[in-house]
């Protein structure tokens, strides 16, 4: 038994005036990709519900069958990401080194400073205070001008909004308790907001900023946090799922969502790369994915979307082979929409997806793409994924049968004899 995912990260799109009405998908010359979809069973899937927009790692996390509720936070697939060791009696948040003008509000002029060396950063976080209102606070850099804050103290929680609301609203947004009355909530953002102000007072005439200032460069005078989360305890990958599945990426994002699952990740350099270690992996799940199609949709030209897809699409066709000689499931599809006109930066839009396997109904569809999937037969949302993988390789459990004192997806294979 064995599933290759191919996953074009952010590959679904809208259609353009630049492309003549047509989506990426629609436009790009893409035979390998077509020919799947002719071969195979199609369809759209919806990643979580119809026109709400997701980031690739809930978007992954619901693919890759874990239940929503459970979700511990981007935060914790960041530290994961960059190895930071996780306390799970502590909270932690994403923050970025940013530009502010202190007027009535605290009005963002760059949300993360991309040219902060890593030394000026370690430099500036030296003014966090390791205590601070009863609580403590470490902080570790990540990436560029990013960290990771984690926050030890007595009732904290994680339910609390967001001061960098990522979308450009012009200031700092007051941390809130979120959808709650929790007072540990209101506990947690009164203390955000406070070490926010504080940061700022310790960070405006800090020698750093003093000397960008005077090389015409933003001051990195504020700490903006976003992304509360806690350490969960989540069940492997192998035990959630019954399958031993490998991750082969290039983004450090898909690198903590493998290790959230303990998953083995596997990294390339080149797509090439990575198809070759996916056709020669052991394992039983290879996730194969790639950022390229997302990014290419985040800089808002259509054209960057075709060329992307048009340079992926040839190096599918051994894959396309491999599948066409074996016994295995070939699933290609995108984790959600990255629509490359409009402000949206992810939409809710479904994304075509193709099965290509045994004894799958193969339908009238020819090509891999938004409109004409949605005359396959498939209508599935992204928690059906692993359902529908383990009913091809008939190892779902039938609805209902308790098999052990675990409720599972799948036949277990260890089980308590009387
Ligand atoms: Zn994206």
């Amino acid at each position: 038994m064995k599933t290759l995912v191919v996953l074009l990260d952010g590959v679904g799109d809208l259609v353009s005036d630049e492309l003549g009405e047509k989506t990426p998908l629609e436009y790009a010359y893409t035979p390998n990709l077509d020919r799947i979809a002719s071969l195979g069973e199609t369809g759209m899937m919806v990643p979580y519900h119809l026109g709400i927009p997701v980031g690739t790692d809930f978007a992954h996390y619901l693919l890759l069958g874990y239940p929503e509720e459970k979700f511990p936070g981007r935060s914790i697939i960041e530290a994961l990401a960059h190895g930071v060791p996780l306390n799970k009696n502590h909270i932690y948040m994403v923050t970025s080194w940013a530009s502010v003008i202190k007027t009535e509000d605290y009005e963002i002029q760059t949300r993360y400073l991309m040219d902060l060396p890593k030394e000026d950063s370690l430099e500036l976080s030296m003014t966090i205070p390791a205590s601070f209102n009863s609580s403590q606070f470490n902080w570790q850099f990540t990436t560029d001008g990013h960290g990771l804050l984690e926050i030890a103290g007595e009732n904290l929680s994680t339910e609390i909004s967001d001061p960098d609301a990522i979308y450009p609203l012009g200031c700092v947004l007051q941390s809130e308790p979120y959808n709650t009355q929790d007072h540990r909530a209101k506990t947690t953002s009164d203390l955000i907001n406070s070490f926010m102000k504080e940061m700022y007072h310790r960070l405006k005439d800090h020698p750093i900023n003093i000397k960008r200032k005077k090389q015409g460069m933003e001051p990195a005078n504020f700490l903006l946090p976003k992304w509360a989360g806690k350490p969960g305890r989540l069940p492997s990958f192998h035990e959630e799922n019954g399958m031993r599945g490998e991750i082969i990426g290039a983004s450090t994002s898909i690198r903590g969502i493998a290790q959230l699952f303990k998953m083995r990740y596997t990294p390339y350099q080149y797509f090439e790369e990575g198809v070759k270690k996916a056709l020669s992996s052991p394992y039983e799940y290879i996730h194969l994915h790639t950022k390229d199609t997302d990014q290419a949709g985040h800089t808002k030209d259509p054209f960057a979307k075709v060329k992307v897809l048009e340079k992926i699409d040839p190096l599918l066709a051994p894959i396309l082979d491999y599948a066409l000689n074996e016994d295995i499931l070939l699933i290609v599809t995108g984790d959600h929409t990255t629509p490359s006109i409009g402000p949206m930066i992810h939409s809710g839009d479904p994304v075509p997806i193709a099965f290509l396997g045994k004894h799958l109904r193969t339908d009238d569809v020819r090509c891999f793409n938004e409109r004409s999937c949605a005359k396959g037969s498939i209508r599935m949302t992204g928690k059906d994924f692993i359902p529908i993988i383990l009913n091809f390789h008939s190892k779902s459990l039938f609805h209902h049968f308790r098999v052990g004192g675990r409720k599972s997806k799948y036949l277990p294979d260890k089980f308590n004899k009387l």
